[in-house]
């Protein structure tokens, strides 16, 4: 490999269905609390969607990953009112750009009992056609016992980890007893801001540092954890460098003494979840593509990406698809998004 290529990049946490969010109109109530960003944003955007506007938000964020050089996705997928056939849309939409897709549907109490088990279905159908997924649980906080045990064990099922939202925001304080004896070394912890230090759940805790910024969370200090550590976006684009900067200055703010070593050993760490993505080949307008230029260096783009040996991106464009059609069908998606909120 030469100074201005890496393999792909990995996004360890992603939720491509708010890809069509950006725009949105202001909630009637301005959140002041995590619980309130949630209410307000999220749970009234998840509702809305439908399978089209899915379609459409999927490819557009696959496209976008692909356009910052990260040739796979783990995602983490709501819509309540569209759960079923909601994961192969997803992945047939990341399969149309060629980026590699991790799906899984995050079960919820919330919509009640009948709610969590369509959801734990569509997981399960997934998986059971050949899906490369995991099973997806929104948070314990949202979650019944019986559920977050039945999520569990359809995991094990199928020989995959559960992908969870951990102690994101205060309202998650109870998440670590009631998953401490259910966590596995192939789970995803997601966030775990308010996770104690020894915390004592096994699994990756994924740090999305621009998510956490944003909906001030506070800052989790990933590097307190015995557990590997991997990098995600938590829905908020798939640019893995531009996350990559974010930790590393996020850290800092904390402790002048982090290394951009540290940060980049995160964003390393999504390899162990998709290997394959160490194959793919992505150069970049930077050379060289090591920790200590690229923490500095805010404006590196991807020229040419290959995924699985085969072109998907040449000299910043997409290959496989039509990227303005992508933007324009998106767009339409977005309006009528919008207009339903
Ligand atoms: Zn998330």
């Amino acid at each position: 490999m030469t100074a201005d290529t890496t393999p792909g990049l990995v996004c360890a946490h992603h939720h491509l269905y708010s890809t069509l969010a950006r725009g949105m109109p202001a909630p009637p109530l301005t959140p002041t609390t995590f619980l309130g960003v949630l209410e307000q944003i999220w749970w009234r955007l998840d509702t809305a969607l439908d399978l089209e506007m899915l379609d459409w938000s999927a490819k557009l964020g696959a496209l976008e990953a692909l356009e910052a050089g990260c040739t796979a996705i783990v995602d983490h997928h709501e819509s309540p009112n569209a759960i079923d056939g909601s994961l192969s849309v997803i992945a047939e939409a990341c399969a149309e750009v060629g980026v590699r897709v991790v799906a899984s549907y995050g079960v919820t109490d919330r919509h009640g009992p009948e709610g969590a088990r369509r959801g734990l279905e569509e997981n399960d159908r997934f998986l059971s056609d050949g899906g490369r997924g995991m099973v997806g649980v929104h948070a314990a906080f949202t979650c019944s016992d019986d559920t977050l045990h039945a999520a569990a064990d359809l995991a094990v099922r199928h020989g995959v980890g559960v992908h969870v939202h951990v102690a994101e925001g205060p309202d998650d304080g109870g998440a670590v007893d009631r998953l401490r004896a259910l966590a596995t070394d192939d789970w995803l912890l997601i966030h775990g801001v308010h996770l104690p230090d020894d915390h004592g759940l096994r699994g990756t805790i994924v740090h999305n540092p621009r998510s956490n910024m944003n909906n001030a969370v506070g800052y989790a200090r990933p590097a307190r954890f015995a557990n590997p550590v991997a990098l995600g976006t938590d829905g908020i684009g798939a640019d893995m460098l531009a996350e990559f900067q974010l930790a590393f200055v996020a850290a800092r703010a904390d402790d002048v003494t982090f290394s951009p070593d540290t940060a980049w050993s995160w964003l390393e760490q999504g390899w162990s979840l998709v290997p394959e993505a160490r194959s793919d080949r992505v150069r970049w307008t930077y050379e060289p593509m090591e920790p200590w230029h690229l923490a500095y260096t805010p404006t590196v783009r991807a020229i040419d990406v290959d995924i699985d040996g085969e072109p998907a991106l040449r000299d910043g464009v997409a290959t496989r698809v039509d990227p303005a059609e992508i933007r324009a069908r998106a767009g339409e998606q977005a309006a009528r998004l919008h207009a339903r909120l």
